[in-house]
């Protein structure tokens, strides 16, 4: 699943193909993908590509915005003279184009964006921009880390106080963007459990854990995140993005890089969490 670094690699990435381009002609093969009329979008150029969280934001110079979330298997693949793939990194990236995932396909000046989705809990929504604002999914969302200040992070922190702290940073009205990923190399960066009680953790570690989470998806965006260029490599091998910055994340049974202890994979909060159990003890 796209968390907020893959996401702002796409929007990079997007930008640099779509800015100043008009939209063409849309072509909807899947009616969920696509919510709210295509026609306001037909002959528009593309402003300026935002982000919040992980909602892209397609602005075009009439005052619409096109939202798009990528959800589980959302991929959104760019082709013209030059090519670019990013979201759920599959052969899709590379293969030949619509094919049986592609839901939505957006005509431009310069090529063509595909909207891939496997699973299709993804979509596309027509929105007026000045109403992102108050689209309910933005709404909830809390700051993200680079914009949260310490205190902030720690108020948000408390309302959660007997919740395990994995859980509470995955909350995004606590802070926007930390998927499991990003939540497990952050608490082995901060060294804390990740079922340490939110409660407990005292100013130097909450001051820690924001750096963590901070520094970790900085890694990843300057990674490349998820994308054609890290899926297949020159070699024509497929790479492994996480490789280049994940620390835990499934590196069970890998030696960790601060003490040597074995990473192991454990649950907590529900989800498959990865830990070096001497850098963070339970209860710590
Ligand atoms: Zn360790």
């Amino acid at each position: 699943m796209p968390e907020l670094p893959e996401v702002e690699t796409i929007r990079r990435g997007l930008t640099k193909f779509l800015n100043g381009v008009k939209i063409t002609k849309i072509k909807i093969l899947c009616d969920k993908s696509f919510i709210g009329p295509k026609e306001v979008a037909i002959n528009q150029k593309i402003k300026a590509i935002n982000r919040r969280g992980k909602a892209l934001l397609i602005d075009l110079e009439n005052g619409i915005t096109l939202m798009i979330h990528l959800r589980m298997t959302g991929q959104l693949i760019f082709r013209g003279d030059e090519n670019f793939a990013g979201g759920h990194p599959t052969d899709s990236f590379v293969n030949e184009l619509p094919d049986n995932q592609t839901r939505v396909i957006i005509e431009l000046e310069n090529g063509t964006l595909f909207f891939n989705d496997q699973r299709k809990f993804g979509f596309i929504k027509v929105l007026e921009t000045v109403e992102v604002e108050n689209d309910k999914f933005i709404k909830s969302l809390a700051k993200e880390p680079w914009d949260m200040t310490f205190a902030e992070f720690k108020e948000n922190l408390m309302h959660h106080k007997s919740a395990p702290i994995k859980a509470t940073i995955l909350d995004q009205k606590v802070i926007a963007g930390v998927g499991n990923i990003y939540a497990d190399e952050a608490l082995y960066y901060a060294q804390i459990h990740p079922s340490y009680a939110t409660g407990m953790l005292k100013d130097a570690q909450i001051e820690k854990l924001l750096e963590g989470i901070r520094n970790v998806m900085q890694a990843s965006i300057d990674s490349g995140g998820s994308t054609m260029k890290t899926y297949v490599k020159a070699d024509g091998t497929k790479g492994d993005y996480l490789r280049l910055f994940a620390k835990v994340f499934r590196r069970e049974g890998e030696p960790c890089e601060r003490c040597g202890t074995e990473i192991i994979k454990t649950r907590v909060a529900g989800r498959g969490t990865h830990i070096c159990p001497n850098c963070q003890k339970e209860g710590r």
